[in-house]
């Protein structure tokens, strides 16, 4: 049986190292503050920022979130942003996506000041991640380097494939993937025979958005497979394809008619991987964590600890 990449433990050990550090922060006079903006109403980012508050309230990191209305300019959330900068308490702005569509979302993005930018998007912070300097890293790929990391899967020296190159995950995830000195390649909807490309992977990355796409033919035997993917399915001859051995999940997605499923069919890995990250449960608590690391390093930084 191939081992399970815990993502709940890698984050609460995580949780437990930052909990010392926010106390020396607020020991010192305050502690670590995080913004979220969150506009309108959108069930799935509302459910993200609740969480996202949770675990400050968890560690004792002060949060607020700012919910403007849908109808919002981008004039007026570029004021929001502005005046969250000038905010000495402040450590972190994070600006839930997606914005609705009359808001210009990379002029928001730009917008917030580097050094809070706890997401690292900011164009600034995605140089200093090309240059391998110190900045926030972007969250969800800097999570599947702890869990590569506290998993104890060796990453130099290895073939890394990462299929899927979006700038928050895929990209990011390639360049750390690099500075850890592995040997990587980015693939994407042109690549040509994406099997056989994913099959020379020591360690595959799979950000694609498409449930359950990467199966048995992808994977070398005894690989690391890492799935990003959160797709929530409705379609039941799908599901009943992804969980052809498993009628209790089956049941549970007959009962509530969807299911969170991941990029990477889930019998195949456990028949082909040495090492692998379920869904959930695997990527997607490191998310949130790394939010809090870098929220507490901004506090840092920022009060003249490092
Ligand atoms: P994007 O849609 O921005 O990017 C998807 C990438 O997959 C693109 O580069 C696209 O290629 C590639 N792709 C799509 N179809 C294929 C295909 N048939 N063959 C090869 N490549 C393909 O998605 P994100 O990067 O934002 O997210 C990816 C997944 O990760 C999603 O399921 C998302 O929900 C999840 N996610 C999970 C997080 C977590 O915390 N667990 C956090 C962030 C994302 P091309 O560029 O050519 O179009």
């Amino acid at each position: 049986m191939p081992r399970i990449l815990d993502g709940n433990r890698v984050r609460d050990d995580i949780k437990s190292e930052l909990k010392p550090r926010v106390e020396a922060l607020a020991a010192q006079g305050r502690p670590p503050g995080l913004a979220v903006v969150l506009v309108g109403h959108h069930p799935a980012s509302e459910i993200y920022v609740r969480n996202k508050i949770k675990t400050c309230h968890d560690l004792g990191i002060y949060s607020e979130s700012i919910t403007p209305p849908d109808s919002i300019s981008t004039a007026e959330l570029l004021a929001i942003v502005l005046a969250l900068n000038a905010r000495p308490e402040i450590d972190g702005i994070l600006v839930q996506l997606p914005l609705p569509p009359q808001v210009d979302t990379k002029r928001i993005l730009m917008a917030v000041t580097p050094a809070k930018d706890v997401d690292g998007f900011h164009p600034c912070n995605v140089g200093a991640l090309v240059a391998n300097l110190p900045a926030p890293r972007a969250c969800t790929p800097a999570g599947i380097i702890e869990l590569l990391k506290r998993g104890g899967i060796p990453i130099a020296g290895r073939r890394a494939v990462v299929v899927g190159r979006s700038d928050i995950v895929g990209k990011p995830a390639a360049m750390l993937l690099l500075h850890e000195h592995a040997t990587v390649t980015i693939c994407h909807s042109k690549t040509p025979d994406l099997p056989a490309v994913c099959r020379e992977a020591d360690i595959l990355v799979a950000a694609i958005g498409r449930a359950a796409m990467i199966t048995r033919d992808f994977i070398r035997q005894g690989a690391t497979v890492i799935d990003v993917g959160t797709n929530y399915i409705q379609d039941r001859d799908l599901a009943a394809r992804i969980f052809r051995n498993s009628p209790e999940k089956l049941a549970s997605f007959d009962r509530r008619g969807s299911v969170l499923v991941g990029d990477v069919d889930p019998i195949d890995v456990v028949e082909r991987a040495g090492a692998y990250t379920p869904v959930p449960g695997g990527v997607g608590p490191l998310t949130i964590a790394m939010l809090m690391v870098n929220t507490v390093a901004s506090a840092e930084r920022r009060s003249g600890v490092c």
